[in-house]
């Protein structure tokens, strides 16, 4: 499963260069691409807004 954004973020644009496979596209909120997350996780350590959750 890929990680999701939820409505807490607030844009930053932290997470972005976080994502080795280039997943992450900006918006409000920023959105993953479930095709390409790997679930590595990094974007969500960086995340200020603990915005960014395992999916299920
Ligand atoms: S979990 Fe990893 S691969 Fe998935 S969007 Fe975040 S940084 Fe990218
Ligand atoms: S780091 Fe968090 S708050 Fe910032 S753009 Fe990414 S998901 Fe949104």
């Amino acid at each position: 499963m890929a990680y999701v954004i939820t409505d807490d973020c607030v844009a930053c644009g932290t997470c972005l260069p976080e994502c080795p496979v280039e997943a992450i596209s900006e918006g409000n909120p920023y959105v993953i691409d479930p095709d390409k997350c790997t679930d590595c996780g990094s974007c969500a350590e960086v995340c200020p807004a603990e915005a960014i959750h395992p999916g299920n």
